[in-house]
């Protein structure tokens, strides 16, 4: 695991805004859903209120391949929070629609990730009503 928690400490966990509500609720449904401009049909991450090609408000969520490649990364060598523990790697994956999004991977030391790595999404129940998009080596 390149990600692993001290489970006698909370974990700090992002808020669920309502911007993002069909992201976290396909997480736990186990799909990686994104927002996507409901009227010229661009890809929207992170989900914004309005359309950054068009400018148009109407918004839609979909679906997407959850696969991609790793386009960069940053290892933790020391922790930034109890509850997290390092060295752990914070991976910015490009996926195949084009949008880059931010993860963990999950059964990949940060010593053997690599620059353009194949993965797809995997998801990870973390606390009680928590589900994170994570990823795994395709
Ligand atoms: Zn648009």
């Amino acid at each position: 695991m390149s990600a692993e928690y001290y489970t006698g400490e909370p974990i700090p966990a992002p808020r669920k805004y309502l911007d993002f509500q069909g992201f976290w609720q396909g997480a736990d449904e186990g799909k990686l859903i994104l927002q996507r401009c409901g009227s010229c049909g661009t890809w929207c991450h992170i989900p914004q209120p309005m359309c950054p090609k068009c400018h148009s408000v109407e918004k839609t969520w979909a679906p997407v391949s959850g696969k991609g490649k790793v386009y960069s990364w940053v290892t933790y060598y020391e922790s930034p929070h109890p509850g997290f523990k390092a060295p752990y790697a914070v991976v910015l994956v490009e996926l195949e629609e084009g949008m880059r999004i931010v993860s963990n991977l999950v059964d990949v030391q940060p010593k053997d990730i690599k620059m353009g790595m194949p993965v797809e999404v995997t998801f990870e129940k973390i606390a009680e009503n928590f589900v994170l998009p994570k990823f795994k080596k395709a």
